[in-house]
């Protein structure tokens, strides 16, 4: 599949069926595995062959889905989680142990940084976040010696900062350690961060991949780039023996191509147990099979209604990277010339209130914790998402008050713009 274009991947990608084999993923509702012998079973648990043997661990119908995004991506090796939540806690547990330490960029999905600032703060895990807008020498001095990784979002959710990728990953890089991206947002149909020295991506696939509303689910994709044995020190984890292993090394065994993501499924899904249900998966990758060309028309509708906002009296500010003169214009430009994604940020000139009036009003787009979906839907963050942070806190995740996250799905633009009309006369 490496040598098709990203629409093919999308459509035919990570499941090749034999002769007279189904010919869509066939959904392994099964819980177990059948073997033969006791040692063909005990071969699977030290590693030593690759097959399934319970579904906490590794499923085949999420496996051909997990190569599918692994292709699109352009990585060696996937696996699926239960959630977006699940792939950023496993992509980072995997490698940063209690009294390790992470830099972040502020500008990250509200779940993102409450795993990170508050849950995996209390397992010891301490987090530096910095502006993804920061001088080189800042995100430098961010660093220090148990820095096991650094992370950001393409497209940061709900703030739409978009993440420099190289100066992130010459950071990281620098310092001896992997950067780690979340691609939800951007999605590889629009941005593959491992062209750009990214080493590990996540998704939450609940948005724009599913892009049906219907599955909550979650990708980690590794770009088996990081040469984990020229850092042997920083990353035990993966440089020395697993004695739950009888002793594998994963890096040796696995290579650098599969060490992160079998160590990510052997221990942390056994431990853990976040696995997507094959239903799921199957779903997902119906929504993944049409995801090339649903982009276009979800960028097509947010640059109509983020032009219209623009222009609009009542609206104080618009956010949208793919919009002329936006802040992130250009870094946009350069990491996905193609198109962003289709959610839309703006403020109103009177203020949290005149937002609250706006969101009562509308008709078509929906309020709803969701985003990029099918369906236009909307959301207030100060008053959802992001209501557990303080004002100087919403200010560092680029929120104010007034903020409005407006996420474009597939109608009709005209349409949009007239329930987006409507709704500003009542303000
Ligand atoms: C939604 C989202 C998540 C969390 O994903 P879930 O599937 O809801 O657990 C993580 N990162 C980004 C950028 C998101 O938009």
């Amino acid at each position: 599949m490496s040598e098709h274009q990203i629409g093919t991947k999308c459509v035919q990608g990570g499941y090749v069926p034999g002769n007279g084999e189904p010919r869509q993923i066939p959904i392994i509702q099964s819980t177990t595995f059948k073997y033969a012998t006791s040692e063909d079973m005990g071969k699977l648990f030290d590693l030593e062959a690759s097959g399934y043997f319970y579904t906490r661990l590794q499923n085949p119908t999420n496996d051909h889905v997990a190569a599918k995004i692994c292709a699109l991506e352009g990585g060696t090796a996937a696996m699926l989680t239960s959630s977006g939540q699940a792939a950023n806690f496993y992509a980072i547990f995997n490698i940063a142990n209690c009294g390790d330490h992470v830099v972040a960029s502020s500008t990250i999905y509200g779940g993102t940084y409450n795993l990170f600032h508050v849950t995996m703060r209390k397992m010891g895990i301490d987090f530096t976040f910095v502006s993804p807008d920061c001088a080189p020498e800042e995100l430098d001095a961010a660093f220090r010696p148990n820095t096991k990784a650094v992370f950001g979002e393409t497209i940061a959710n709900p703030a739409l900062t978009v993440l420099d990728i190289e100066k992130f990953a010459k950071a990281a890089h620098a310092h001896g350690v992997p950067l780690i991206v979340d691609n939800t947002f951007a999605t590889p149909v629009n941005c593959r961060p491992f062209q750009w020295g990214c080493d590990i991506v996540t998704h939450s696939t609940t948005k724009y991949m599913d892009g049906h509303g219907a599955g909550v689910g979650g990708c980690i994709v590794d770009s088996g780039n990081f040469d984990w044995m020229a850092h042997a020190d920083q990353f035990p984890g993966l440089t020395t023996p697993d004695d739950s292993y009888h002793g594998i090394t994963y890096a040796e065994k696995f290579g650098q191509a599969g060490a992160f993501i079998t160590k990510c499924t052997a221990q942390l899904m056994r431990d853990f147990g976040s696995i997507q249900s094959p239903q799921n998966a199957f779903l997902l990758n119906l929504g993944l099979e049409s995801l090339h060309v649903r982009m276009p028309r979800h960028c097509e509708n947010a640059l109509a209604v983020a032009r219209y906002l623009k222009a609009h009296p009542k609206i104080g500010f618009v956010t949208y990277p793919g919009l002329e003169g936006d802040k992130y214009h250009d870094l946009a430009q350069k990491y996905m010339p193609q198109g962003t994604c289709g959610v839309v940020s703006f403020g109103f000139k009177g203020g949290r209130t005149a937002a609250e009036t706006f969101m009562k009003h509308l008709k078509l787009a929906a309020i709803e914790t969701h985003v990029a979906d099918a369906r236009t839907c909307t959301l207030h963050p100060a008053s959802a998402t992001h209501r557990q942070m303080n004002d100087q806190e919403l200010e560092s995740a680029g929120i104010t008050p007034d903020l409005v996250r407006f996420s474009c799905g597939l109608e009709d633009a005209a349409d949009l713009i007239a329930d987006i009309q409507q709704a500003l006369e009542q303000v």
